[in-house]
């Protein structure tokens, strides 16, 4: 079995590790030659669109793919040769907000109000119709925050307009969470699935800070429903692998943001915290193998490294505590690690996320 994947950052990497533990063969297609799943498998240094390197990618058993912004041509191109999961048809709907809020509602997942804006005086419409405060966000490729303004009154609307009115936009209300809190979950090729606990979420800037397993406050009945929620988008989707849904928690509701047809961030404390990992099942549901369980007794987090590595010596070795180094090089706002800890009660694990805190800086709080 040979798995090809479309991207070699670190979620490559881990998806290449977690192959690599099933004994599962794994080639990364990546133009940038200092890609770090090169680390640990095979790696085509080539563009997407590269003939020959498609070939290569299309004789692997299966194809999957570590980012969501790959060229439709190329999945396209792959798929009628070799199984692609998953299908090319969720990428189409995540990658846009405006068709994706929409499959939302289609399927009876609650969104904040949201409305199309492709002219200044479309905004000025929407602006009517969501109401303020709302954010104004590029409708693709946007990530970590990137292509997002938040408008909180009639004041901000022009130069919001002005830094983003080249591209085609969402305005989305804003939604005064309680907390936000991700939901991932797993289908096989079988249609079987498996629900990790909901992961709470801290982000700084619109990059993710801290998740942290389970969440609180999110009760039986409500994780429920949006377990339910995404069992309906991945039978509509066809799904294979591993899908997240974002969602804000406001009282009982949770209002979904967004999805992402991939493993992701906010699942990495799944790799210590969990029986089986996000990056295993998403292995294990492509392949075709049965999937592993994902229901948790303790309790876990994880801590992005982000900007710059420091110095981890103080936590080296201790138990509990996992340390992981990217191997990417430093840039503002980039993701180079992260450090996962486990603890058997909440307190205990607050504690440690306090000690990896006091080590690499707290962010949340030079923030301040
Ligand atoms: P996104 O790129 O949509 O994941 O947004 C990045 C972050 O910005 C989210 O994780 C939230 O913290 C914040 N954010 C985005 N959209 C909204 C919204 N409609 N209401 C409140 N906060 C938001």
């Amino acid at each position: 079995m040979k798995v090809g994947i479309l991207g070699g950052g670190q979620l490559g990497q881990m998806l290449a590790a977690a192959a690599r533990d099933l004994s599962i063969e794994t080639l990364v297609l990546d133009p940038k030659p200092e890609a770090v799943a090169a680390q640990i498998t095979r790696h085509l240094v080539a563009d997407w669109e590269d003939p020959t390197a498609l070939d290569e990618l299309a004789a692997c058993d299966v194809v999957t793919y570590e980012f969501e912004n790959v060229p439709a041509a190329v999945v396209q191109r792959l798929s009628r040769d070799v199984p692609v999961h998953p299908s090319p048809d969720a990428l189409v709907f995540s990658g846009d907000r405006i068709v994706e809020k929409k499959l939302f509602r289609e399927l009876g997942i609650e969104t904040a109000p949201f409305a199309q804006v492709d002219s200044r005086a479309d905004l000025d419409r929407a602006v009517e119709q969501v109401g303020l405060p709302a954010v104004l966000k590029t409708r693709r490729f946007g990530y970590d925050g990137k292509g997002q303004a938040v408008l909180r009154s009639a004041a901000d609307v022009e130069a919001a307009w002005e830094r983003l009115g080249e591209q085609a936009l969402i305005l989305e209300g804003f939604v005064p969470f309680d907390r936000e809190v991700s939901i991932l979950a797993a289908r096989g090729r079988d249609g079987e699935m498996r629900y990790w606990p909901a992961t709470e979420n801290v982000h700084i800037d619109g990059i993710l800070h801290i998740s942290r397993a389970p969440a609180q406050g999110v009760s039986e009945q409500l994780l429920a429903s949006a377990d339910a929620g995404l069992t309906a988008l991945m039978e509509r989707l066809d799904y294979v692998g591993v899908l997240v849904v974002e969602f804000f928690q406001l009282g009982d509701r949770l209002i979904a943001n967004e999805m992402a047809c991939r493993v992701h961030n906010s699942g990495h404390w799944t790799i210590e915290g969990a029986p089986t990992s996000q990056f295993e099942n998403h292995i294990r549901a492509i392949a075709g193998l049965p999937l592993g369980s994902a229901e948790i007794e303790g309790f876990a987090a994880m801590i992005n490294l982000v900007g710059e590595i420091p110095s981890l010596a103080p936590l080296e070795g201790k138990p509990d505590v996992h340390l992981y180094v990217y191997g990417k090089s430093s840039a503002p706002g980039r993701k180079l690690g992260h450090v996962t800890v486990v603890a058997n009660s909440r307190d205990a694990l607050e504690e440690r996320i306090r000690e990896v805190l006091e080590v690499v800086g707290d962010r949340a709080a030079s923030a301040i």
